[in-house]
């Protein structure tokens, strides 16, 4: 591979940055000895610092549901940008986003846009905190809901519910108010009910997990959430930040039938700008300053481009009735031609999915918690990597990461993908 530019990039890069890159999932460190620096995206491809042009399966991780330089998007944000690029005061945008966001989600009665992920679930917390009087947050180890302080914790020892700080910097104190339990365990929650119930403000959760890997819900799972956190006076708040509006159009609570509380949005509402939101019944959000006394804000939420760009992708997206139906059906073949391959290289390989997100785990299977992600060979996935990067298709730059189709793959990148998979599967039988 000549990636002679991407190191030059790289070595200025360390110099100014921290690591070189912006968030530490891009330093590749899993997969190569540096990162691959990105120069252009171009539908279904994305093309590096030396010209090296790959089928893109990352999509930078999700929000690309329509491929690189979609037209109407790019269109609308050149349009906006000739009108303005930002007001800092209300304008209609934020109003038309809201109206379809909210007319997709039945659960979601009122909207707040801000501008990551992060920022939608710190401010669901503090608002779930608010709304019931409460301190403790349940989460689920595995599931990943940005870089806010009281969620990146991880279980603590032995039968104590209070977590630890997965990160220096992160206060013990702070840790101590969330409780880590295993995902697909619904026994864990109740038991933690049963000692903490009355300190819990909330259970947030990924209703598809695709943080650790692509790890559907268990059956009835999710409903026994549901029901376990009515019981106890708790919110419920699904972190839709990648399965909204890519599972389809009203995300993961559509798929099942379920009315969370609170839900956050992020990735695909943005069309490639960073926007999240974080939604919910009247009643809660009201809570909200200005109406309410719980405050969060923000000097450019509601960024009159990025609502631009995620008004076009979600336009494009609810005006096509196949549109959701395809990139299932993508997902689909993807994962039925990994299993192939797998099957035909005698390697062992789990692919799991959910529509429009799949994975590749090399051990038996299934997948259905953090502990079983542990299984992952590394050095398999590091082998696979490379030699599907060397064919032309980028996978995500790191085991137990989800796989992201767009709908601008066709026949042609499937055909590039089914011809690399066989060597990247010989590889990875050698790989130990
Ligand atoms: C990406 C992600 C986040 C964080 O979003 P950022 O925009 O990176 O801050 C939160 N929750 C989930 C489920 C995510 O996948």
């Amino acid at each position: 591979m000549t990636t002679e530019a991407s190191r030059l990039l790289y070595e200025r890069a360390c110099r100014v940055t921290p690591g070189g890159v912006n968030s530490p999932v891009r330093s590749m460190r899993q997969v190569r000895p540096y990162p691959l620096f990105a120069e252009r995206g171009e539908g279904a491809y994305v093309v590096d610092a030396d010209g090296k042009r790959y089928v893109d399966l990352l999509c930078s991780w999700g929000p690309l549901i329509l491929g690189h330089g979609h037209p109407a998007v790019v269109t609308a944000i050149k349009e906006q940008a000739e009108r303005a690029l930002t007001f800092g005061i209300a304008s209609r945008l934020e109003v038309e986003l809201a109206e379809l966001v909210t007319a997709a989600l039945p659960a979601v009665d009122e909207v707040r846009f801000v501008s990551s992920g992060t920022e939608a679930t710190m401010s669901a917390i503090r608002l779930a905190r608010a709304f019931t009087g409460r301190d403790a947050i349940v989460k689920f180890a595995g599931c990943y809901h940005g870089h806010v302080d009281a969620l990146l914790a991880r279980a603590g020892s032995g039968a104590a519910l209070s977590a630890l700080p997965v990160s220096p910097g992160v206060p013990v104190k702070v840790a101590t108010d969330t409780i880590v339990l295993p995902y697909n365990d619904l026994a864990a929650v109740e038991q933690a009910f049963a000692e903490r119930g009355g300190d819990i403000a909330a259970v947030i959760v990924e209703p598809i997990a695709a943080n650790m890997g692509v790890v559907p819900p268990a059956e009835s799972y999710l409903a026994g959430l549901r029901r376990v956190t009515r019981r106890h006076g708790a919110l419920l708040i699904f972190d839709e930040v990648i399965t909204g509006f890519r599972v389809g159009y009203s995300g993961a609570q559509g798929l099942f039938g379920l009315d969370p509380d609170l839900t956050c949005l992020g990735k695909v509402i943005g069309g490639g700008l960073p926007v999240g939101a974080y939604g919910g019944r009247r009643e809660i959000m009201e809570r909200i300053a200005p109406q309410g006394d719980v405050y969060q804000a923000g000097t450019l939420s509601g960024s009159p481009i990025a609502m631009a760009a995620g008004l076009a992708q979600l336009r494009e997206l609810g005006g096509d009735p196949g549109a959701y139906k395809r990139l299932a059906a993508l997902g689909e073949t993807l994962e039925g031609e990994l299993r192939q391959a797998a099957a035909a290289a005698g390697v062992a390989c789990t692919v799991q999915g959910a529509p429009g997100i799949l994975s590749a785990f090399f051990c038996e299977g299934p997948v259905r918690s953090q502990a079983d992600t542990e299984r992952n060979q590394i050095a398999r996935y590091r082998a696979f990597w490379k030699s599907m990067a060397e064919s032309g298709v980028l996978l995500p730059p790191a085991a137990n990461e989800a796989i992201f189709p767009s709908l601008a793959l066709g026949e042609r990148e499937l055909g590039i993908i089914r011809a690399a998979l066989p060597a990247a599967f010989a590889a990875a039988a050698t790989a130990d």
